[in-house]
């Protein structure tokens, strides 16, 4: 059978992590690598934190997993933790981000269902978005490498330009439920929405009685310096999606919706067996106690502005390698001239991990707790890659 036991569904490379310290991951052989990838913005508090850890261990040992059919004690407290520190009024957890998105995606629909509106059930998305795999999550975008041998695609998504104000006003008909969107783009390429879009569109949600509904399961969890990205533009969604750094590599996540926007989610309009459970609720608190509050909140701030400034210096130095910086707090990315991927792989091979984006990006996603001296260490490290990935095209 020439078929891997592993779907090869995925081109995998040569780095082989078997281990984990701080911020640098070890391969099989010992490799060291510096990792600024963080598992794709989920490992925010690096690799074998001494809290996270334990408290995963404890809860294994404790209760690892019952059922949503009995009470919850350990998710009511960790809910009620995130509604108060978020526009929420109510939480659902889910064990990835597409799940999330899905939910959210329901939630949407079910706002105008329950108010005798069934036929607003359209959500217009945005071009070079990403929300998942799953088939609704895939039917949420235009971009064909994901949905290519998957039809027939779910109805009920419109894509229009991302960052497009009159494009998205334009958009919306006696069909449309609202619009769902990343507030700053990951997989397309690290792109913050503006500020005139983001409220433009709570304008329209307003006017209209439309669901705003933000997919932060790239963005959240403090990734940008604020806990949930809205927190930059001085407006609330809806309803949100949360998911990667929330559990700290824990795989779990969640949809967040204020009372109103969750009128229709009542017993029996959704679930999930794991959805939830002791140890995921465990993993989300020791996260929540590390990054909820300003000092690490202004840390993730700080630690961007050193990265970003760093980056930028370095970029006039090879730039017929690297364009600009953009992102926010430490959700990085470099613009590239020359093939993003070809890079990031060739510095995996140097012992540096980021992560290719479209748009010609390497994303730049460092655990939050890093230190300057890995900022150092980084762009000193990456400035020499970039020295001898020119080399040859020199010679
Ligand atoms: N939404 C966004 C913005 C993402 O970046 C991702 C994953 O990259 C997802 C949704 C899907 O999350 P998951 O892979 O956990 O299903």
């Amino acid at each position: 059978m020439a078929i891997t036991p592993l779907m090869p569904v995925y081109p995998r490379s040569p780095v082989r992590p078997v281990r984990g310290e701080g911020v640098y991951l070890y391969g099989e052989g010992g490799e060291k690598y510096l990792d600024f990838a963080s598992g794709i913005a989920v490992n925010l508090l690096g690799h074998g934190h001494p809290h996270l850890t334990k408290a995963i261990q404890e809860q294994a040992a404790t209760l690892i997993h019952v059922s949503n059919l009995y009470g919850s004690p350990q998710g009511e407290a960790y809910a009620q933790r995130l509604v108060d520190l978020t526009f929420a009024d109510t939480v659902f957890f889910t064990n990835s981000g597409a799940e999330a998105v899905e939910g959210a995606i329901k939630t949407a629909r079910r706002y105008h269902h329950h108010h005798g509106n069934p036929h607003k059930h359209t959500l217009i998305t945005f071009k070079n978005a990403f929300h998942g795999r799953t088939l609704g999550t895939i039917s949420a975008t235009d971009q064909e490498k994901l949905r290519d041998g998957f039809a027939p695609l779910l109805p009920g998504f419109k894509v229009v330009a991302f960052d497009d104000l009159d494009a998205a006003r334009a958009a919306v008909d006696e069909h449309t439920a609202g619009f769902l969107l990343e507030p700053v783009q990951g997989e397309g390429g690290i792109r913050p929405a503006s500020p005139e879009f983001i409220r433009g569109l709570r304008e329209t949600c307003d006017e209209k009685d439309l669901m705003l509904v933000f997919d932060e399961v790239q963005c959240g969890v403090a990734r940008t310096g604020k806990l949930y990205a809205y927190e930059h533009y001085g407006v609330e969604p809806d309803i949100l999606a949360t998911a990667k750094g929330i559990g700290g590599g824990f795989p779990m996540g969640a949809f967040m919706a204020t009372e109103k926007a969750a009128v229709g989610m009542v017993v029996g309009t959704h679930g999930s067996t794991y959805g939830g459970n002791p140890l995921a609720m465990a993993a989300g608190q020791a996260v929540l106690d590390v990054v909820a509050n300003e000092e690490f909140l202004a840390h993730v701030s700080r630690m961007g502005e050193r990265l970003r400034g760093a980056l930028e210096q370095m970029i006039p130095n090879h730039d017929h390698l690297f364009e600009s910086a953009r992102g926010i707090g430490l959700m990085l990315g470099v613009k590239m001239k020359t093939d993003s991927r070809a890079f990031v792989t060739y510095l995996r091979e140097h012992g540096l991990l980021t992560v290719a984006a479209g748009d010609n990006v390497m994303r730049v996603l460092p655990p939050l707790v890093i230190e300057e001296a890995h900022v150092t260490e980084f762009v000193e490290r990456l400035s020499d890659a970039a020295r001898r990935y020119e080399a040859p095209r020199a010679g």
